[in-house]
């Protein structure tokens, strides 16, 4: 058995998720420096391994607990990446009340098969959306693995 995010996992049932250490600095970083608001922004990548982040603006009322990003730079976000032959595999956000679990709002904005990273307390969780999830019913714990 290993553990991933406190929850008990089988290898086979683990899915991993494969990102560069500066990667998680920068977004650590930017939480820390931002206690107070939800700070957030893309994945790109390829698969299961990001090779770029991309910070994106909170356009959320209530920042403090929620986050949203702007539709417009969503779609251009998603389409510089395809001219690139890479994708959007999913985003990261912080949670200023400390908790990397997914919170019932980020379950209702969780799209199948996106990669969600969470940031809290200078941790970072990585997370899974699709079916029969553990929390919520739809996050899968994520194996992250840091190069
Ligand atoms: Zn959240």
């Amino acid at each position: 058995m290993a553990f991933t995010n406190g929850i008990p996992l089988s290898d086979k049932e683990s899915v991993k998720f494969f990102i560069a250490s500066s990667f998680v600095e920068t977004i650590l970083q930017a939480a820390s420096a931002c206690p107070d608001k939800e700070i957030c922004g893309l994945l790109i990548g390829k698969a299961n391994s990001v090779t770029e982040i991309r910070p994106m603006e909170n356009k959320a009322a209530h920042p403090e607990r929620f986050f949203e990003m702007e539709e417009a730079d969503l779609i251009r976000s998603h389409r510089e990446a395809r001219e690139r032959g890479l994708k959007v595999i999913g985003h990261y956000h912080s949670h200023p009340s400390g908790n990397c679990r997914p919170s019932h709002w980020d379950a209702a904005l969780a799209h199948d098969g996106q990669y969600w990273l969470i940031a809290a307390s200078n941790k970072i969780e990585g997370w899974y959306a699709g079916k029969n999830g553990v929390v919520e019913g739809i996050f899968h714990p994520c194996r992250l693995v840091v190069e």
